[in-house]
């Protein structure tokens, strides 16, 4: 080993640039081997390694040699060192510098005799490269001579293994960070494939239903048109219990064009096909229309209709108003037992605060159609799930009361498509009151396709 005295100005320099190198460098072989290639040099060293701990093992593998005997190349890449073992495994596991001042006369370095003699060195120093205050693997610089280090190449060493320790973790963190990067890039990539994938899926399906639904349409058309030709006897006089099962037919046939009706206009809202054609209209006109257009289940309900006696001008589609009140009163009945359903008409400046932010967008004056029953209400817990397609609050109702869970989630997008909304206030037990709310002067101009929540 060199026997030089403290370090001169030209090595400190040296020591500088390793530090100011190891601080630019990004890649931890980048480091290692400049580290190397400066310090082997310096020290007077016949060639050097840079051992690592594979995570979870304790075994250490060569990341980066300088100057390595050629013929003895090809060992490099398998090479081993087990932690513990030898000065390069010593120094990883007490976590200290280890100094073999001569192979050949040190008794504890007896195993490395042979190699020593292969390589060709006869004295080594070996200092633990700590990753988080963690000994993760150690470097080492093997001399052709026995000897001892001095005092100042042996601060250097250690100042040179701290600085290739902080820098080669930053540069694994680096790496770290850029591998997880790149992973992230991917996956956003595949995402966005996936999400196109699941649009066009989307789409495809909203347009197989819509087409299903028009085709299922047209002869459900010729079943009714016949069962009312029958009804009305036209081909001839039916029997009583011919008539009877006729009227089953029809009454089966208009539940069935209902349902596939409200899934062709639910299919066209989420296309944002749907089209409004507004109009000056009388919303009293429209409450009427919705109500005298249902019977009442039972005559047990009282059915109350608390409109002004003057008409209300609003600007609207007056079909699909009447439509969503039709659904809001058909629920009522519905669900309502005993007691009383009450369609009640309001109207306000402005919308009131307590709506939601669809309705708050709206610029002026409102009319508010509540329908009010004193049936099972609803629990607060289940408010956003009922306005979600194909969502009941309980699904076995569906063999009580009947219904597909399409109603309120066609309802709510058609209101939103007249620039308007729909609020709900219920309790279990004590009835609940759904508000439809619609704009006096007309909805926004709006083309976006409505969002309709999925259940
Ligand atoms: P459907 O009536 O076909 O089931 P809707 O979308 O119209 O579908 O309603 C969804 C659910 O909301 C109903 O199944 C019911 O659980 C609840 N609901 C709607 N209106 C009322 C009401 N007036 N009273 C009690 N529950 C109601």
């Amino acid at each position: 080993m060199s026997e030089t005295a403290a370090p001169s100005l030209r090595e400190l320099q040296v020591a500088r640039e390793i530090a100011h190198a190891f601080l630019t460098a990004t890649r931890p072989t980048d480091v290692y081997r400049l580290a190397l290639e400066q310090v082997v040099p310096l020290v007077g060293a016949a060639f050097a390694c840079v051992f690592l701990r594979d995570p979870g093992d304790d075994l250490m593998r060569v990341v980066a040699a300088h100057n390595w005997p050629a013929e003895h190349a090809s060992f490099l890449g398998s090479m081993r060192v087990r932690v513990g073992l030898g000065p390069t495994g010593r120094a990883v596991a007490d976590n200290e510098v280890v100094e073999v001042h001569d192979v050949f006369a040190d008794p504890a370095a007896e195993d490395w005799r042979e190699p020593a003699e292969e390589l060709g060195f006869a004295s080594s120093v070996s200092l633990p490269l700590c990753f988080r205050r963690e000994p993760a693997g150690a470097l080492t610089f093997y001399f052709r001579d026995p000897g001892e280090l001095c005092e100042a190449d042996r601060s250097l060493l250690r100042l040179v293994a701290d600085q290739l320790a902080a820098a080669a973790e930053k540069a694994h963190l680096i790496e770290d960070l850029q591998k997880a990067n790149q992973r992230l890039r991917t996956q956003n990539v595949e995402l966005e494939a996936r999400y196109r994938q699941a649009e066009e899926a989307r789409r495809l399906k909203n347009e197989f239903l819509a087409n299903v639904s028009h085709e299922l349409r047209t002869p459900l058309t010729a079943i009714l048109g016949f069962a009312y030709l029958l009804r009305e006897g036209i081909p001839g006089e039916l029997g009583g219990e011919q008539a009877a099962a006729v009227e089953k037919i029809e009454a089966a046939g208009a539940t069935l064009m209902g349902l596939i009706n409200d899934l062709l206009d639910l299919t066209h809202l989420r296309l944002g096909r749907t089209t409004v054609e507004l109009e000056e209209c009388d919303a009293v006109a429209l409450a009427h229309a919705a109500l005298s257009s249902l019977n009442p289940p039972t005559t047990e309900i009282d059915v109350r209709c608390e409109t002004p006696d003057e008409p209300v001008p609003a600007l609207t589609d007056p079909v699909i108003a009447v439509r969503i009140l039709q659904n809001l009163l058909s629920n009522a009945f519905k669900f309502t037992a005993e007691g009383s359903v009450t369609l009640r008409l309001n109207t306000l400046p402005a919308p009131p605060p307590s709506l939601s932010e669809h309705a708050l967008g709206i610029d002026g004056g409102v009319v508010l159609w509540e329908v009010e029953d004193t049936g099972i209400g609803i629990d607060e817990s289940d408010f956003e799930i009922i306005f979600d397609e194909f969502r009941q609050v309980d699904g076995s109702a569906t063999r009580r009361y009947g219904g597909t869970g399409m109603g309120l989630a066609l309802s709510l997008g058609l209101a939103r498509r007249l620039g308007g909304d729909i609020a709900v206030r219920s309790a279990p037990g004590k009835g609940s009151t759904f508000t439809l709310i619609l704009p006096t002067r007309g909805p926004a101009a709006r083309t976006a396709p409505i969002e309709i929540r999925a259940g």
